[in-house]
């Protein structure tokens, strides 16, 4: 396995949706970059400038980053938004509405989501045993990215992905059982740990974790790669 499949490995391996978990650690690194290095980087305040400080989102991340690392703290933040909100004031007394075009971070992080999604395509086949025994779960939005693009390169692999996806989705779905029935008067054990997990997961794998392009549509149509209903019993 190359230096990338053990990357993507290791994210599989730590649990919940790899691909949104590398997108967040992205962020992360990239928010602590413009924070320790580029506040006073010309290039990278026009970037801000286009979106007028980022998306909200991206913003406010950028504000909890910097407030969580005593190495970064709110100077960086104070200097850049000192400059969009003059930005803000001087194109309003001329009389002109600023605009907010795409926010940077936002474009960043689809980028490396779809650069992402290639590396993982790349190396499933070797990736499938991997995935089978984490407790790594795709989430809906880069599952279906996942097999649209498998679909067309690597039917087979797709086929054993879906195997795979859908009897883990049905084993959380168990332990979610397990968990309500839990609550029932008649019950005479607590939930387990992983059984309480269980809740968290599966607004993970459905929703994936809460990051601005999980708030975008998917660029294509989901639901183009045939569903075989391997798992689902029916198929209407
Ligand atoms: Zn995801
Ligand atoms: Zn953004």
């Amino acid at each position: 396995m190359d230096m990338i499949g053990i990357h993507l490995r290791d994210a599989i391996e730590k649990g919940g949706c790899p691909v949104c978990r590398l997108i967040e650690e992205f962020e992360e690194s990239e928010i602590g970059t413009i924070l320790y290095e580029h506040v006073n980087d010309p290039s990278l305040r026009e970037e801000f400038k286009k979106s007028l400080g980022l998306c909200p989102y991206h913003a406010w991340k950028l504000l909890s980053i910097a407030y969580s690392n005593p190495l970064y703290g709110g100077l960086g933040v104070a200097i850049i938004y000192e400059h969009m909100l003059r930005t803000y004031i001087e194109g309003t007394q001329r009389g002109e509405t600023p605009q907010e075009s795409e926010c940077y971070l936002c474009r960043l992080a689809q980028e490396k989501e779809s650069l992402t999604i290639d590396s993982l395509a790349d190396r499933m086949a070797e990736l499938l045993p991997v995935y089978e025994k984490s407790e790594g779960i795709f989430c809906k939005r880069h599952y279906e990215m996942l097999q649209e693009r498998l679909g067309k390169s690597s039917p087979e692999v797709s086929r054993e992905l879906e195997e795979i996806h859908m009897r883990k989705l049905n084993e959380l779905k168990k332990l979610l059982n397990d968990f309500i029935e839990k609550f029932d008067y008649r019950s005479q054990e607590s939930p387990s740990d992983e059984e309480a997990l269980a809740v968290r997961r599966s607004i993970e794998a459905l929703k994936g974790r809460p990051l601005a392009i999980n708030m975008l549509k998917p660029k294509k149509k989901a639901g183009r790669f045939p569903l075989r209903g391997v798992s689902f019993g029916r198929r209407d």
